[in-house]
């Protein structure tokens, strides 16, 4: 039984935080709030947010910090929030933290934990330019590191394994930039709310799932 779960996974795109998500989410009843696959959900369906939303993600910069706190708020104060969430890729600036506070303040709610998935640069790429998704449930694989069953055909969903177009090599390089800018501040910030602990995502995902696990309880 974990005892954390409002929970905020921080760390660089590639690092693992959908990945070990997709686990826990398979035990644990909490809603999993990704901003990223918000957005590809959007852009699927051609509304005005997609659109606005792809403007920025096609070059790896951030969607505007108000857009995307408007939208957490509102998922915050959903039932599907009511027994504890994981925002996985939100916030990625101080300004989205800062909204996020003013957004649980209102929604009765606080954070339990703030996970920093940590890996080292060369492994991020590695793994972002080898990884597949799924079009239908967003479920990830590693073209290297962890191959579907059967080529291009998700194991859970049998929906269609596609590479997103920001896991380029060069989308994946501006991604970390960014992050490096925009979203490494966070781990002072979460520091200093005695909020903030550690994983080594490079470890093999079993280990991973552990440590996720030790620190959730
Ligand atoms: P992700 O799936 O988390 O890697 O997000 C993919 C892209 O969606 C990012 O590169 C951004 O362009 C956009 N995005 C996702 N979450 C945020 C956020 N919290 N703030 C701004 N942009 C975001």
């Amino acid at each position: 039984m974990i005892t954390k779960k409002n929970v905020v996974l921080l760390g660089p795109p590639g690092a693992g935080k959908g990945t070990l998500s997709e686990v826990l989410l398979k035990e644990e009843k909490l809603a999993h709030v990704s901003t990223g696959d918000i957005f590809r959900s959007e852009i699927g369906k051609g509304t005005e947010l997609g659109k606005l939303a792809k403007s920025y993600m096609d070059s790896g910069k951030l969607v505007p910090d108000e857009v995307v706190a408007d939208m957490v708020a509102a998922k915050l104060l959903s039932a599907e929030c009511a027994d504890g969430f994981l925002l996985d890729g939100f916030p990625r600036t101080i300004r989205q933290a800062e909204l996020l506070e003013k957004a649980l303040d209102q929604a009765g709610k606080k954070l339990d934990a703030v996970v920093l998935f940590d890996a080292p640069e060369e492994l991020l790429i590695q793994r972002l330019t080898a990884r597949l998704t799924c079009r239908k449930c967003g479920a990830s694989f590693n073209k290297i590191f962890a191959k579907p069953k059967v080529e291009g055909v998700c194991d859970h969903c049998g929906g269609e394994l596609y590479q997103r177009s920001d896991d380029s090599l060069e989308t994946a390089k501006n991604r970390l930039a960014v992050y490096r800018e925009q979203t490494f501040p966070l781990i002072e910030y979460y520091t200093g709310k005695s909020l903030l602990k550690k994983i080594d995502s490079s470890l093999p995902k079993a280990e991973g799932y552990a440590a996720l696990r030790a620190i959730l309880s």
